[in-house]
Formats: C-alpha cells, sequence, structure tokens
C-alpha cells in the first residue's frame, strides 16, 4: 500500500501529457503529498512562503548563537511509526531518529516521577496497585501496533482491516479520559500519567474520545518510541524536502500563494493550509456550499511556548526525569483536568499543563558544548490576547516547582504567543497546532464530510485539518494525495 510506485500515470492523463501538481505549504503534509505524486510521475512544483521548507517541522536559532530551536515539534511518536515515513529512504537523506531513554516523565510533589518506559512491564511495575490494570489497557494495543496504526492514522471511517482490534480501542477510545482512568485505575501515578497523555488530544478531558490520544500514545511509547530527531525537526523537513528532488521535484520557497489564480497552469493543486486560509486563497473557485461547510471548521484552544537557551541541563527534582525528552508537568489528574477545560473557558489555569521537551540531553548538536536548549508551552484560549507576562510565569514556575533553581539556569528565552505562531506559520490559527479541534466531529468530518476533496474536482486539502489530523507523519499528505491520483486515474 504504502511502497514505492514508479509506473508513471502520464500515460491514462488526458492528452497523454504529464500531469502538473502545485502543492501550497511545504509542512511535512505538503512534502509528503508532493512525495506521493512525485512516485507516480506526476510533475510537481512545492510553494512555500517561508525562506525555508518545513512548517511546523523547522529549527531556528532564535535565542542565542549556537543554540537550535525546535520552533515547533520536537517529538514524533507518530512520525517514526507512520506507514508512509516508513515506506520512505529518509535515512538515506540525512533523517537519524534519536530515542530517548525513555519516552516519558512525569514528575509529581513527593518528588518522584512516573516513568513511560519502553518496557511495558517496567512502566507497570512503576504504578503502583494499578500496575495490572495498565498493562491489561496497554498490551493488545501495544502487541498489534503496526497494524493499530494503520487502521488509524487515515480517515476515522472505514471498514477497519482488523475489526476485533478496532473494536477493542474503540471500546476504550470512546470514553473521557477522566472516567477512564478513575474507573481503571485506583492510584494516582496511573492516573496522572493517562491524564498526561490525553491531554495532547488539546480536548477538555471530560469530553468523550479524549481517551484515545492517551492510549494511542501510551502504546506508541511502549511499541516504537517517542524519538527526537537528530539536528533537529529542521532534518525531518530537510530530508522529505531532499527525496522529493531526488524524484525530480521542484521547491520554490519564499513565494506565498495570495490566489490559485496564480496556479492556472497547473492541472491539480493541493493546499497544505487550514479551512480559513482555503477559503482566501480559492474565492470563487470553490462552491458557496463548499465555502460554508468549511466556515462552520472550528479551531481549538493555541498554544503559548517558551523557548529556552539554558546554562544545563533543567535541575529536575526526580533525576528520572534527565532519562526522558519529554516531560509533562502538572501533578494530579485533577490538575491536568482543570488546566485542559480552561481554555475552552476562555481562561488559562494559575497552573497548567506544561509540556516540556529538552532534546539536547540526547542530541549534542542543539547547543554549544556543556549548554542546553528546551521548550515548554501550555494550552490557552485560541487567539489569547491575555497577559504574556502572566503566561511566561505560570509556565516557568510550573518547572520551577519540579525542578528548583530552572530559573538561574536560563540564558536566553523567546517567548511565542498565539499571534507569533500565526505569522510566522499561517496554518497556526489563533495558535492552534492541531490544525483544527480534534472533536468527535472534525475527526470523521474533518475539516467536511468530503475530507480531502473540495467543491473544485481540481483542488484537493492534504493539511492536518484532513484526517487523521496534527502530527508530524505526513499521513494527511499521503491520503490527500492517493484521493487525487485516484480521481484522475494515475
Ligand atoms: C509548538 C508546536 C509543537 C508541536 N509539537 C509536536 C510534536 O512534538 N510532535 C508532533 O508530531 N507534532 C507536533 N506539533 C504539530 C505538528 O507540527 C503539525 O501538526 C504539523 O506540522 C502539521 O503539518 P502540515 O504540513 O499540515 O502543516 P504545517 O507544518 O503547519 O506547514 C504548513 C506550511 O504551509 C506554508 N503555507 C501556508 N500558507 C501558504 C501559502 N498561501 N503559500 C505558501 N506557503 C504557505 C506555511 O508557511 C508552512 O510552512 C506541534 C506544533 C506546534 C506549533
Amino acid at each position: 500500500m504504502f511502497g514505492p510506485e514508479s509506473t508513471p500515470g502520464s500515460a491514462d492523463f488526458p492528452g497523454g501529457s504529464t500531469p502538473k501538481a502545485a502543492i501550497v505549504g511545504s509542512g511535512p503534509n505538503g512534502l509528503s503529498a508532493a512525495i506521493a505524486l512525485a512516485r507516480r510521475g506526476v510533475e510537481v512544483t512545492v510553494f512555500e512562503g517561508r525562506d525555508t521548507v518545513g512548517g511546523a517541522a523547522s529549527t531556528g536559532e532564535v535565542t542565542l548563537p549556537g543554540f537550535h530551536h525546535d520552533l515547533g515539534s520536537s517529538v514524533y511518536p507518530m512520525g517514526v511509526s507512520s506507514p508512509f515515513f516508513q515506506s520512505l529512504p529518509l535515512g538515506e537523506f540525512g533523517l537519524n531518529w534519536v530515542e530517548p531513554r525513555a519516552p516519558l516523565a512525569h514528575p509529581l510533589d513527593d518528588g518522584t516521577a512516573v516513568l513511560l518506559e519502553h518496557d511495558l512491564a517496567a512502566t507497570a511495575a512503576n504504578l503502583g496497585p494499578d500496575g495490572p490494570a495498565y498493562t491489561r489497557l496497554m498490551r493488545p494495543l501495544v502487541d498489534r501496533w503496526p497494524q493499530l496504526c494503520r487502521e488509524i492514522l487515515g480517515p476515522v471511517l472505514h471498514l477497519p482491516s482488523h475489526p476485533v482490534l478496532m473494536a477493542r480501542f474503540g471500546l476504550f477510545a470512546a470514553w473521557p479520559a477522566t472516567m477512564l482512568a478513575r474507573t481503571l485505575f485506583r492510584g494516582p501515578r496511573a492516573r496522572a500519567l493517562f491524564a498526561g497523555n490525553a491531554a495532547h488530544s488539546v480536548l477538555p478531558l471530560e469530553s468523550p474520545f479524549s481517551a484515545a490520544v492517551g492510549l494511542v500514545l501510551g502504546a506508541a511509547g511502549h511499541a516504537a518510541g517517542w524519538p527526537i530527531a537528530q539536528g533537529g525537526a529542521q532534518s525531518i523537513a530537510n530530508a522529505l524536502a531532499a527525496y522529493f528532488k531526488s524524484l525530480g521535484g521542484t521547491i520554490e520557497t519564499g513565494r506565498t500563494i495570495a490566489s490559485l489564480a496564480e496556479l492556472s497552469g497547473f492541472d491539480l493543486t493541493l493546499c497544505d493550509v487550514s479551512p480559513r486560509q482555503l477559503i482566501q486563497l480559492a474565492g470563487e473557485e470553490i462552491s458557496p456550499k463548499y465555502r460554508r461547510a468549511l466556515e462552520a471548521f472550528r479551531y481549538g484552544p493555541g498554544a503559548f511556548k517558551i523557548d529556552w537557551a539554558l546554562s544545563e541541563p533543567i535541575p529536575w527534582r526526580a533525576k528520572d526525569c534527565l532519562r526522558a525528552a519529554t516531560v509533562h508537568l502538572g501533578g494530579t489528574i485533577d490538575e491536568f483536568a482543570a488546566s485542559e477545560r480552561a481554555p475552552w473557558e476562555g481562561r488559562v489555569e494559575r497552573r497548567p499543563f506544561v509540556l516540556v521537551a529538552q532534546p539536547s540531553l540526547f542530541d549534542a548538536t542543539r547547543a554549544p558544548e556543556g549548554k542546553h536548549t528546551a521548550w515548554g508551552y501550555c494550552h490557552v484560549p485560541n487567539g489569547f490576547t491575555g497577559s504574556e507576562i502572566q503566561t511566561l510565569e505560570a509556565i516557568e514556575s510550573q518547572v520551577e516547582r519540579f525542578a528548583p533553581g530552572f530559573r538561574d539556569c536560563i540564558l536566553a528565552r523567546k517567548v511565542w504567543s498565539t499571534a507569533a505562531f500565526e505569522s510566522w506559520n499561517p496554518n497556526l490559527i489563533g495558535g492552534d497546532l492541531s490544525g483544527g479541534a480534534m472533536n468527535i466531529r472534525q475527526l470523521i468530518f474533518r475539516p467536511t464530510e468530503w475530507q480531502y476533496r473540495t467543491s473544485n474536482r481540481k483542488l484537493y486539502l492534504c493539511s492536518a485539518s484532513t484526517p487523521p489530523g496534527g502530527g508530524v507523519h505526513g499521513m494527511c499528505g499521503y491520503h490527500a494525495a492517493t484521493a487525487a491520483l485516484r480521481d484522475f486515474g494515475l
């Protein structure tokens, strides 16, 4: 299904000519769509508004010289598990996954940390009375992880190839995360671990299906890991771009497409943008009915992020936190639930869930010798206009709570408000880093019932605003390209 396809489709294309495709945007999904088309003999040009490729998979020196910060994404459970990425020779084009000693650490106020270890049994041993229940929940998903990935990294509504596995997954995935954790687990450690993973859904943890992301990320940690990319997120984008060019593809950076009229010379266009941008780009090229459907699409909370240049590793009280590139700060399940409810109510909790990435612990290329980089973000209301100072304080206080002396290690910082995110990358509408809310309606109809297709038969969407949604995995791009190839008989 995902293997190389070198048969050019041009013979079937009207006029017998080589079909030409334009891709608007070079995020991981735009580049993946470009590759999937180029592999089938389509002549593809990618247009990227910024001077570098990658979108939210980019790295830059935004604090001090020699400190390389991942501007968006940093940790890739779904990237390393992506069936499409696995079908590409990205290692030959410079991508090396680096797996931390543990996928995730979750410190608690008692000075210990709950660890998501690679080994399921080792994780369970750390969960006190809930070890057996955790094992029973995760084992079936971990054992059949590749099959599960193929089922979940695409449109939600499909005939499953592994119905028993999917029925079991669906049985628990449909639950609100808090209800699942409180029903299955008795102790604070397992509950907190599950809540932290589920909080990546950017949904209130009391809402249906918020458990799904908790299950997927937990199982990914045991089955495949949560790696970082050596050299930073940019290495993923650069590897995708270099492979694409090796297939004969062209990339024009520094070229923002303002209107589809600029692309009239192409047979088809795939847009790595969100619905709001597509409405502007397409103008009269889409039907009023389709435009209304796009207008109904809802964005989720935004992110407020700080990149830190550090004089030393974060001084965690629980030293186990140094074994993981990802650290979940927030303490108990109740705190996580309160934190994730707040942005949907227009607020930021005083002690929010802070997601920390500390990649330089495992990749010496990120900072000058002995120095470190890290980032931390919390979820805030979409388009948040509240106090930046207070939000910065809330984030750094959470780090200080679990790592006393942290502030003394800060050499420099770069703050990303929701507006700063959107002006850097127009896909991050109001700071939403998932390409739109990941509620059940928008998981199925993402962004509309037509998913990758639009009312214009030459126009497709291929961004994280299509299934399976946010994350660096390229599957939205792959599925959009597959839909286009099928429609064009290529
Ligand atoms: C702070 C942050 C942290 C994250 N952490 C993680 C993580 O650790 N792991 C993970 O898997 N995911 C993470 N994500 C999510 C992940 O990065 C995104 O879901 C993913 O990058 C989406 O890819 P995309 O190709 O759909 O869009 P994007 O990566 O957003 O790329 C879109 C590209 O299109 C370009 N573009 C837009 N409009 C135009 C136009 N009109 N003309 C030309 N170019 C245009 C933009 O400049 C941009 O380069 C994070 C995101 C953010 C912001």
